[in-house]
């Protein structure tokens, strides 16, 4: 029996689960258009592949990845490429994003699949694979997979396997375990074979009774190092960071990453992909997404990447107050800003919201440092004190107090009984930090291209110098030598003209010497 382990703060909200969880996982229909944006991970945006009027397949690679942490995109179905132009993005700033358009011809034609034995294979290759199949965080998070399943210079002692899913109103992860288990434990243990820990936990909360017997059936012929965990039905145990205090009782510092400190997590989802695209050689073209909220018809569904949310409607049918959709849940998520905006990687639920649902909040009021704020943070910050910070726009402290610690789960707004949207502040400081930063950033890079041009100029100023210093040095000493020179050749000239008149002098004596008056 493991020990399980507590995190501090949290919360338990409604959790509005049994409504979606009830059906089995639908295949949404094709869309008339898909969108398909070529960059739904983190990192680095996927470089086009395909042009405009060309015809893909399913599961064709659309967008590569630029750089190590980066995923690649893929066709959703078979088709032609229409366009590929900037599109509303699945975010909150309303913004565009490149997206490659295409319309489906209906055939769903795949590209040629084939299972990867990567038994046989470097460990590195297998990484690759799962880059250019573009399996990253499913869970939300969408960090390519690859690049965290490369182990840190410490013994892997625990890969855990989230199937939390502690937001309230999300049931993908439980309609996922309970329906495709053996995917979800195959593909654990392809993580499993790439970072070689001692033990794999799968977490799930003790609310899901019916996912957790699947997955226990599946773990049972895959060796004696997998287990599957109940943990407590608390918010946020979801979290990466909580999860793993809860299983193996390592508390990771927010200046550290998990495989420091012998374990990494993934989530149910994203173990399921890899299993898609290394025993079928399906990159992932879609997701598992809940449908729910203020809808007649709440369920999950499978549908395709790049499908705008205006043609999922029909499926979850909206009722007629329904004023927002909300993408992720509601205690992380944030409002789509569109219709037009399409189901991305990161699309694990879809809300749709009403005032009767959400009702608006109470009207902020100041806050009396009551302290809950602080008692419900998981990461033990001073909600309070970043409020403060944030609000009187004194960054530099706000990050002191640990801002960008911050995981925006919202549990210390949840609690505040001033009312106070403590997480709008603390992206707003985030993201005024990040603009100082990015400022700063681009400052020092200009200063530092200036300081170069300037060594640069100072260096070949230096050279010339040297280089004049040189010539006028070599015609000194050229001046310095011709009248040694004019010397020399002075002295060639008297020595010549010596020689001359001796050799006339001799001529002169031997003539002598046979002259007829001569002596002897
Ligand atoms: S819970 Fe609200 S009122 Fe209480 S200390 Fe925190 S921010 Fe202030
Ligand atoms: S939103 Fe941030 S400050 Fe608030 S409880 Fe969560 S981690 Fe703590």
């Amino acid at each position: 029996m493991l020990r399980l382990f507590q995190f501090k703060g949290g919360v338990e909200p409604e959790t509005h689960k049994s409504r979606s969880a009830r059906e089995a996982i639908g295949e949404a229909p094709l869309p008339p258009i898909f969108v398909v944006p070529l960059h739904q991970s983190v990192g680095g945006h996927a470089r086009p592949l395909v042009a405009a009027g060309e015809r893909v397949r399913k599961g064709q690679r659309i967008g590569a990845a630029d750089k190590w942490v980066s995923s690649a995109v893929h066709a959703p179905t078979s088709g032609k490429v229409l366009a590929i132009e900037e599109r509303v993005a699945a975010h909150p700033s309303g913004l565009t994003t490149l997206s490659v358009l295409i319309e489906p011809d209906g055939r769903e034609e795949w590209i040629e699949r084939a299972p990867l034995d990567y038994g046989a294979m470097p460990p590195e290759r297998l990484r690759r694979f799962l880059r250019d199949s573009g399996v990253v965080g499913l869970g939300g998070a969408v960090f390519p997979s690859h690049a965290k399943s490369v182990a840190a210079a410490v013994p892997m002692e625990y890969l855990v396997i989230n199937g939390a899913e502690c937001e309230p109103f999300m049931t993908c992860d439980d309609r996922l375990m309970r329906e495709r288990a053996e995917g979800v434990v195959r593909g654990a243990a392809i993580f499993r074979d790439l970072l070689e820990p001692k033990r794999v936990l799968i977490g799930i909360e003790d609310n899901k009774p019916e996912a957790i017997a699947a997955m226990r059936e599946a773990v049972e012929n895959v060796g004696e190092d997998f287990a599957v965990v109940p943990v407590p039905t608390r918010y946020p145990t979801g979290g990466a960071r909580q999860l793993i205090r809860v299983l193996t009782g390592k508390e990771i510092p927010a200046s550290r990453r998990s495989p420091e400190m012998g374990v990494q997590c993934f989530n149910v989802g994203t173990a399921y992909s890899a299993w898609r695209a290394v025993a079928f050689g399906e990159p992932v073209v879609s997701r598992i997404v809940t449908l729910t909220g203020n809808v007649e018809a709440p369920r999950n569904w499978e549908i395709r990447l790049g499908t705008p949310l205006r043609d999922i409607l029909p499926l979850m049918r909206p009722k007629p107050d329904t004023r927002r959709y909300v993408m992720g849940g509601p205690m992380m998520g944030f409002a789509l800003p569109s219709l037009e905006a399409p189901i991305v990687k990161a699309s694990n639920c879809i809300i749709a919201a009403s005032p009767a649902l959400f009702p608006p909040p109470p009207p902020e009021m100041p806050c009396i440092r009551c302290g809950a704020c602080a008692k419900a943070c998981p990461h033990e910050l001073q909600p309070f004190e970043l409020y403060r910070f944030s609000r009187a726009r004194n960054f530099d402290k706000a990050r002191e107090y640990d801002l960008l610690d911050c995981i925006e789960c919202g549990c210390c707004g949840y609690v505040c009984p001033s009312h106070i949207p403590l997480v709008q502040y603390f992206r707003f400081a985030k993201s005024e930090i990040a603009a100082r930063d990015q400022d700063k950033r681009k400052a020092e890079v200009a200063k530092e291209r200036f300081e170069r041009r300037r060594a640069r100029e100072e260096r070949d100023q230096a050279e010339k110098a040297e280089r004049l210093a040189k010539a006028a040095a070599a015609k000194a000493a050229e001046r310095q030598a011709a009248p040694n020179d004019a010397e020399a050749a002075k002295k060639a000239l008297i020595a010549a003209a010596v020689e001359r008149a001796r050799v006339q002098r001799e001529g002169v004596q031997d003539q002598s010497s046979i002259h007829p008056l001569g002596g002897n």
